[in-house]
C-alpha cells in the first residue's frame, strides 16, 4: 500500500518539528528517513503512524485519506528502538496481542503466531516472557508482533540503536530477509546510521532541520549527492572549494577536466576512498587532477588508513588509502591525486 505524506508540518508547542515535508513510497519499496538527531525523523513516521497529528498537510494510504483517523483504525505494524513488548505476557502472547484486539477466530491466531515465530526464528521460545530474552530476540519478537496483522505498511524507528555492534549486523541481515519474505509491504525505516540505509533503503531521504533535504535512490545519492549536506552526512565526502570561469571548473588553479561549471555549484565533492596519494618521487598513475600537500594526519583503522592532507588553496582533504598501498607519515610532502570520474560539483550552500 502506497504511503504518502503531502505537505506535512508538525509542531509542539514552538517547535517545529517537521516543515512542510513531502514524501510518498510504493507498496513493496522501503524508504529510509536518514538525517541527525533532532531533524524531524522520528516526527514524520509518528505522523503516518497517528501518534501525533499534524498542523497540516495530509497523510494517505493506499490512496485514502488517514489524517483524521486514530492510530489503531489504520492497520499500521510499528517498531521502535526499545521494543516496547508487553512485560507481562508471554512471546506468544506478545505476537498474538493485535490480532486478539482485532477479534480474530482463535484458531487463525494460533496459527499466525506460529508463522511469526517460525518467521523470525524463535519458535521455541513461545513461553518464554521478554525478560528472558536478550536484546536481538526481544527486538524479533516485536517485528514478529508488528507483521502479525499482516499489516501493508511497516514503520521502523531506529529498530536496532539499542543493540550492540554484533547483533546489530546480525538483525540487519534479518531485515533484509525480511523484506523478501514480504515483498509486497511498504517500509519506512528511520535511522541515523548511513551505512543501516545503505543497506536496506531503495531509497533515501536525508532530512536536516524537520526539512527534507534529497530523496532519492541509494546509490544515486552516494554516487552524485545533490546537495553538500548529503554529500558530507552521505559517506563522509571532501567537498572543497573550485573558481570557475566560462565553462571550466579549477581546483588550486588546475583545470578539473570533463567537469562543467555551472553557476550555482561552487565545490567539488569527493570521497575519501576515491583519492590515490602518490610520493612526489614517483610517476602519475592517475590521470585527473593532482596537487601537492602536507600530510597532516594519519589514523590507523584496520583495512583503510585515514589521512589528512593539507593542500594550499584548497584546505584538508581526507583520504582513505587501503592497507595494502603506501602510507605517508605526518609531515610528509606528497601528491593528492583526484581522478576525474570519483568528482562531481555540488552546491557551496551551508553544509
Ligand atoms: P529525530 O527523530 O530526527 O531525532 P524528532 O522527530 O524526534 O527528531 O524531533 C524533531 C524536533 O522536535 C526536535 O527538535 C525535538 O526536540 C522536537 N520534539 C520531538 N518530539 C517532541 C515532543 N513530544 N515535544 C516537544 N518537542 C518534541
Amino acid at each position: 500500500m502506497t504511503v504518502e505524506l503531502e505537505d506535512v508540518t508538525v509542531h509542539f508547542g514552538r517547535t517545529c518539528a517537521l516543515e512542510g515535508f513531502d514524501l510518498s513510497v510504493a507498496a513493496g519499496e522501503t524508504v529510509a528517513l536518514l538525517g541527525p538527531s533532532g531533524s524531524g525523523k522520528s516526527t514524520a513516521l509518528k505522523a503516518v503512524a497517528g501518534f501525533v497529528r499534524p498542523s497540516r498537510g495530509r497523510i494517505r494510504l493506499g490512496g485514502s485519506d488517514v489524517t483524521d483517523l486514530p492510530p489503531a483504525k489504520r492497520g499500521i505494524g510499528v517498531v521502535v528502538q526499545q521494543y516496547a513488548l508487553f512485560p507481562h505476557l508471554r512471546v506468544a502472547d506478545n505476537v498474538a496481542f493485535g490480532l486478539r484486539a482485532a477479534r480474530k477466530p482463535k484458531a487463525e491466531v494460533v496459527r499466525r503466531v506460529g508463522e511469526m515465530l517460525e518467521m523470525v526464528g524463535m519458535t521455541s521460545y513461545a513461553r518464554r516472557f521478554p525478560r528472558e530474552l536478550s536484546g536481538g530476540q526481544q527486538q524479533r519478537i516485536a517485528i514478529a508482533r508488528a507483521l502479525a496483522i499482516r499489516p501493508s505498511v511497516l514503520l521502523l524507528d531506529e529498530p536496532l540503536a539499542a543493540l550492540d555492534a554484533r547483533l546489530r549486523a546480525d538483525m540487519l541481515g534479518e531485515l533484509q530477509k525480511l523484506r523478501r519474505e514480504v515483498p509486497d509491504i511498504a517500509i519506512v525505516y528511520v535511522t541515523h546510521d548511513q551505512s543501516e540505509a545503505l543497506v536496506l533503503a531503495d531509497r533515501i531521504a536525508v532530512m536536516r532541520d524537520a526539512r527534507l533535504v534529497d530523496v532519492a535512490p541509494a546509490a544515486d545519492l552516494y554516487a552524485a549527492p545533490p546537495s553538500a549536506f548529503t554529500a558530507s552526512f552521505l559517506g563522509g565526502a571532501n567537498l572543497l572549494p573550485v573558481e570557475t570561469s566560462g565553462d571550466s571548473v579549477k581546483l588550486a588553479g588546475q583545470l578539473v577536466p570533463g567537469l562543467q561549471a555551472a553557476r550555482d555549484k561552487s565545490l567539488l565533492c569527493i570521497r575519501p576512498h576515491a583519492i590515490r596519494l602518490e610520493s612526489p618521487s614517483r610517476g602519475d598513475e592517475v590521470s585527473g587532477v593532482r596537487v601537492v600537500g602536507r600530510v597532516v594526519a594519519v589514523q590507523w583503522r584496520g583495512a583503510v588508513s585515514q589521512v589528512v592532507c593539507e593542500v594550499d588553496g584548497v584546505g584538508d582533504v581526507r583520504v582513505e588509502v587501503p592497507v595494502d598501498r603506501w602510507v605517508p607519515g605526518v609531515g610528509e610532502r606528497v601528491v593528492v591525486a583526484l581522478p576525474v570520474e570519483g568528482c562531481s560539483l555540488v552546491p557551496a550552500e551551508a553544509g
